[in-house]
């Protein structure tokens, strides 16, 4: 079954100029800003400009270029932000939510970077 992607979400409205927000970093393909409900001092969403629903989505469909694109901002931004544990920078988290049980809440693809404080453990153990 193809992806069903809404283009009245959240995301897509902020790519059409929509709705404002706080850029970070914006090439040809890949769009970086700022969360509004931020969860740690440095939160920031890196969305692909293209019309996936998931990372799932996004890994199967996208083009090489939009995949590169996307990765290498991840990438330039942590470095921006000092998150590079192995260059001696602080350490930082990459999450993606994807679905119901993911706790998706915008249905259009986007990794959230997080640092800037100690983050504690990722889950916590089932049961
Ligand atoms: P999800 O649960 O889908 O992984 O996360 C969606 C994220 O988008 C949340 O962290 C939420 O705070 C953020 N968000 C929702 N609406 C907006 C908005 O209008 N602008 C920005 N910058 N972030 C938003």
């Amino acid at each position: 079954m193809p992806y069903a992607y809404d283009d009245q979400n959240i995301f897509a409205k902020i790519l059409r100029g929509e709705i404002p927000n706080k850029t970070v970093m914006e090439t040809d393909h890949t769009l970086a800003f700022e969360d509004i409900q931020p969860q740690a001092p440095h939160h920031v969403l890196v969305i692909p400009k293209g019309a996936y629903v998931t990372a799932d989505h996004f890994a199967l469909e996208a083009s090489d270029a939009e995949i590169v694109d996307f990765t290498r901002v991840v990438g330039q931004i942590c470095r921006a932000l000092g998150m590079q544990p192995g260059e001696g920078g602080v350490g930082y988290r990459t999450i993606s939510n994807a679905g119901e049980d993911g706790v998706q809440e915008v249905p259009h693809y986007h990794l959230h970077i997080l640092g800037g404080r100690p983050l504690g453990r990722m889950l916590q153990p089932a049961g």
